[in-house]
């Protein structure tokens, strides 16, 4: 086996290798890119391998050990950044979605260097057997070699565990930003995309569909009279007592003050049941100021509901209960239309 300590020897090793080849097999060893500031510490290794400099690299390298990133900044080189790691490190400000990608990165590095790792092991294995059987190395250099050998199947093991660990909090990181991609942080309810995602779900898998749209009315005033803190609270309860009356079907919030149900399995019938419990259920809460106890007044909301026919997309059915909401709003608020 070739050893790091052998190369630095230069001026005592095979002759036939030139400074160039050294130093490309230095880089190699080291795992460092050909990069003008690798090149430049490898310079110096090779050349200076006599000097203390060259001694203390020799002495770190020992054993085909790699020189870490502080080792080489603390001999005054520097470590190149790839323009994989550049890019990690711009990602980092783009949160959590972001922080996962790296952490993708990071365990793919970490597996990559568990290969490498295996693989040098296994070179040494075949190596030291080879040594033992044309040499027959006395039982000294067996234990030196066996002792190392355990040493790497230990960093080995520690090294996938961490990876292992890694993995683990790489996956609740992605749930929670999966999560967290659907949902509404105020009400807590699914937002949008998961309701055209579940409207896209539902409908391949031919259930009957209704969609209501539920806009509350003349919130605007509740904000201007109250204060936009109050307005999230009665949004964040029309939001709780709309999932309480149509448990059992998705109730998002679709945008503002605008949340769209959809009732899955019921026929248009029992939907417009369902929701009509829900708009008398709104209408007769009686909200009050937490800090004075005013009353609020009374909060509506108006919504248009209609049955989906297989096949049509969320966008006709959505613009048909859109249009119904309209008219209900123009036929004085607080009531249905169906369509
Ligand atoms: P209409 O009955 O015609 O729907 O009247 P409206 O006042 O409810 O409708 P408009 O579209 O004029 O106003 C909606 C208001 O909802 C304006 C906006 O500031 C408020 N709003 C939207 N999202 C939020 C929110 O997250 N929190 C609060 N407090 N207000 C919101
Ligand atoms: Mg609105
Ligand atoms: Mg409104």
């Amino acid at each position: 086996m070739k050893t790091g300590n052998a190369l630095y020897k230069a001026e005592t090793g095979k002759a036939k290798d030139d400074l160039f080849a050294r130093i490309g097999e230095f880089l190699w060893e080291q795992r460092l890119s050909p990069d003008p500031q690798h090149y430049a510490f490898a310079y110096r290794v090779m050349t200076e391998a006599q000097g203390p400099f060259g001694q203390t690299v020799a002495k770190l390298t020992d054993g085909g050990v790699r020189l870490s990133r502080a080792d080489i900044e603390k001999l005054g080189g520097a470590v190149a950044m790839d323009a994989a790691s550049q890019q990690a490190a711009r990602a980092k400000s783009d949160g959590l979605v972001a922080q996962t990608q790296m952490q993708v990165e990071g365990f793919t590095d970490m597996v990559q260097a568990m290969r490498i790792e295996t693989e040098d092991f296994g070179r040494d294995l075949a190596a030291s057997a080879d040594a033992m059987r044309d040499t027959g190395l006395g039982t000294d250099e067996v234990v030196r070699l066996t002792g190392a050998m355990l040493d790497r199947v230990r960093s080995a093991e520690s090294r996938l565990e961490a990876a292992t660990h890694e993995a683990s909090e790489l996956r609740a990181k992605l749930e929670e930003a999966r999560d967290n991609a659907r949902r509404d942080p105020l009400t807590d309810l699914p937002n949008r995309r998961a309701f055209e995602e579940a409207f896209k779900t539902q409908s391949a898998n031919g259930a009957a569909l209704c969609v209501a749209v539920c806009d509350v009315d003349h919130f605007k005033s509740v904000n201007d009279r109250f204060g936009h803190a109050v307005g999230d609270r009665v949004l964040k309860a029309i939001a709780e007592a709309l999932s309480t009356a149509c448990s059992g079907h998705m109730v998002a919030r679709y945008g503002g003050e605008e949340f769209a149900i959809l009732f899955t399995g019921t026929d248009r019938a029992t939907a417009l049941a369902t929701l009509e419990g829900a708009r008398i259920t709104v209408a007769a809460k009686r909200y009050r100021l937490r800090e004075s106890d005013e009353p609020l007044g009374a909060v509506t909301f108006s919504a248009g509901l209609t049955q989906g026919a297989e096949g049509e997309s969320l966008g006709t059915v959505f613009g048909r209960a859109d249009k119904l909401l309209y008219a209900a709003k123009h036929a004085g608020r607080n009531q249905l239309q169906i369509g």
